[in-house]
């Protein structure tokens, strides 16, 4: 037990979180070629701490008792081997402290844990997006003591907190005259070049310039200095967001968006813009690099850091985006609101709906141009947050026109997984005549690029949507129509193909021809399908399954089953392709007990085909061996 001031009293020694060894473990490891960046998340913590304690202070200013200029520290001692980053913030009390650097609050760690490899160079990426600020002192100290006293707590409730990353950490009481905490790093021997004037003040400007508190350093003094030189800002100490977009640096931009998103990566684009006349806010919103490992977590915080008049109000204010743009991180800044403003007031201010409003639009928009400028990096953002972004038509209707060109399918244009066309580049392939968007949803790719339903459009070269995330018939029943046109479930109602349909008297003559077929199956399947009926939609394959105009797709139905919802009852529709030999077989099947076997095992294969569950698939079997069996005598 490390024993720090002679008051100290009830010291203990405590384990950290389970989780907190891994990461702590992995980070060391993973970000060690990076470890300056340490400097950064301390600094970064110093200023979130200030923040906090100038909000707190507009409705009880004596929490800033005799030290009213807030500001943070950064010093070192080349000899010692130390580095010091304090600040005069809100600072913690014992019990924020064990709770803060001992345990890792957030949801859904422990299973973020289980998902890294052992790979460091994969590992190194998630702990970046994880951000593991605080414990990143531990890539270059050997041991960290904290000093800290929360704000309002009198002075013998300060806390000393110590530990050298291994395992366990100490609490101790102490006495502390100031308010606000001291990080205090002793340097592991190879690290020991960070205690150096120059590198500290070039690394400050590099990572901690936006931050809008004075990050002040003073040169090392002799213990027996007469008086201390002054301090001085190293940073330009203003709030990045406040200032004209021409004179802040994308590096600038890059580094502030890694302070307030508490990401070790970079941001892939920004938009930064101020809003003047009858309201007057500024908003700077980032689009991350990388889906956060809760980005499917409906707790996970998310939302803008919101200030009023540069003061700091709250983090994850949720009310100014949409959910499905819940990925977007940021600042808004608005002059119109109140500083006593609450979570519960947000709700229902008609100046946070406007804001809403107009920012919901602007990330939207960020999103278009990126799509338009780099589609490359557009894909990239795609395949990290679309399936956040499908939730849009139905969440925000009104921004349909915003969303729809923002989606990126797999078609039978590529017949790749990767979905990476647009609606765009449907429309610019669509035969002259067709007046639908069509596609097809499965639980699986490879399901929905090889359902029969796909046959006639593959032979007419008509491209089909391939849809397999459990969310898109949601979003397509949502999406009614993209520039005019309809989109389509290809299983639904009859096909009219448009133009492209010769329904030819020979067709029709067909028809009647099958109608005894047809009448026979529809007696023998009439507990399973709504109706029989000779198909257009095959070629290949003999029999098919084809919903109603109305009736409900199966993807819809598993999710209503799976929350415990009634699922509305309905029959397929059976369609058989009188070209397919097997069909022909059965017409010609005199024998009723072999027909009605066919006729099932037929429309048991549709089913399986249209990826749904057999009601009995032990008679499924039974039935299939059957005529194999009859097949080789
Ligand atoms: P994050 O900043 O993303 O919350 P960190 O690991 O950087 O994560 O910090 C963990 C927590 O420790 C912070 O959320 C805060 O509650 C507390 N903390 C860290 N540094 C300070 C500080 N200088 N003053 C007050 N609290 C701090
Ligand atoms: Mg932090």
């Amino acid at each position: 037990m490390t024993e720090t001031s002679s008051q100290a009293t009830a010291g203990e020694t405590l384990g950290f979180q389970a989780e907190v060894k891994q990461l702590l473990h992995l980070m060391i490891h993973s970000l060690y070629s990076n470890r300056e960046i340490f400097l950064r998340e301390l600094i970064s913590n110093a200023s979130d701490a200030t923040d906090k304690l100038r909000f707190q202070a507009i409705a009880a200013p004596e929490l800033l008792e005799s030290n009213p200029d807030l500001a943070i520290r950064v010093a070192f001692d080349p000899e010692a081997g130390t580095i010091s980053v304090s600040d005069n913030g809100i600072g913690m009390s014992r019990e924020d402290v064990i709770a803060q650097l001992g345990t890792i609050a957030r949801s859904g760690t422990a299973e973020f844990i289980t998902s890294l490899t052992g790979d460091e160079s994969r590992d190194a990426n998630l702990i970046g997006q994880f951000g593991v600020g605080f414990y990143s002192a531990f890539i270059v100290a050997k041991r960290v003591d904290v000093f800290t006293r929360r704000a309002g707590l009198p002075v013998e409730q300060g806390v000393h907190w110590s530990s050298d990353g291994e395992g366990e950490f100490q609490v101790a009481d102490i006495e502390r005259a100031d308010r606000g905490t001291q990080v205090l790093l002793h340097l592991r021997d190879d690290a020991r070049e960070f205690a150096d004037d120059f590198r500290l003040r070039s690394l400050i400007r590099k990572y901690s310039d936006h931050i809008a508190f004075p990050v002040l350093m003073a040169p090392v003094v002799p213990d027996d200095a007469e008086e201390a030189p002054a301090e001085e800002a190293v940073n330009t100490a203003q709030a990045l967001w406040t200032r004209p977009r021409t004179e802040v640096q994308d590096d600038e931009y890059r580094e502030f968006y890694k302070h307030i998103a508490h990401d070790f990566e970079d941001p892939l684009l920004w938009s930064h813009n101020k809003v003047e006349g009858k309201r007057e806010y500024t908003s700077l919103l980032y689009l991350p690099g990388r889906a956060p490992f809760d980005l499917w977590n409906r707790e996970a915080p998310r939302g803008l850091k919101l200030y009023v008049q540069r003061v700091f109000i709250m983090d994850n204010a949720d009310q100014f985006l949409p959910l499905y743009l819940r990925f977007i991180r940021g600042v808004v800044d608005s002059s119109d609101l109140s500083l006593n403003v609450s979570r519960e007031l947000l709700q229902q201010d008609a100046t946070v709906d406007a804001i809403r409003s107009a920012l919901t639009k602007r990330a939207l928009d960020m999103l278009n141009k990126l799509a338009k400028d780099d589609a490359e990096k557009y894909q990239g953002f795609w395949n990290e947050f679309g399936r956040v972004i499908k939730e849009g038509p139905a969440e925000d209707p009104e921004n349909q026109a915003r969303i729809a060109p923002l989606l990126r399918f797999a078609t039978t244009h590529t017949d790749q997984e990767t979905a990476d066309q647009s609606l765009a580049d449907y429309l610019e392939r669509k035969q002259a005549e067709q007046d639908k968007i069509y596609y097809i949803t499965a639980d699986s790719f490879g399901a929905a690029k090889s359902s029969p339903h796909l046959e006639v459009f593959r032979a007419k070269g008509i491209e089909v949507i391939l849809l397999s995330d459990p969310i898109d018939e949601w979003l397509m029943g949502h999406l009614a129509e993209y520039e005019g046109l309809a989109l389509h479930d290809v299983r639904r109602g009859e096909l009219d193909l448009g133009g492209e349909q010769d329904k030819s008297e020979d067709d029709q003559a067909d028809a009647g021809e099958h109608q005894p077929l047809v009448d026979r199956l529809g007696e023998c399947l009439k507990e399973r399908a709504a109706t029989v009926r000779v198909t257009d939609r095959l070629t290949e394959s003999a029999a098919c399954l084809a919903l109603g105009e109305h009736d409900m797709g199966e993807q819809m139905r598993r999710i209503l089953a799976a929350s415990g919802q009634q699922v509305p009852d309905s029959k397929p529709i059976f369609e058989i392709n009188p070209e397919h030999p097997l069909v022909q077989r059965l017409a010609a099947e005199a024998d009723d007990q072999r027909f009605a076997d066919l006729a099932d095992v037929l429309f048991d294969q549709a089913s399986l085909a249209d990826g749904r569950q057999l009601q009995d698939p032990g008679q499924f079997v039974q039935r299939l061996n059957r005529l194999l069996l009859e097949l080789s005598t």
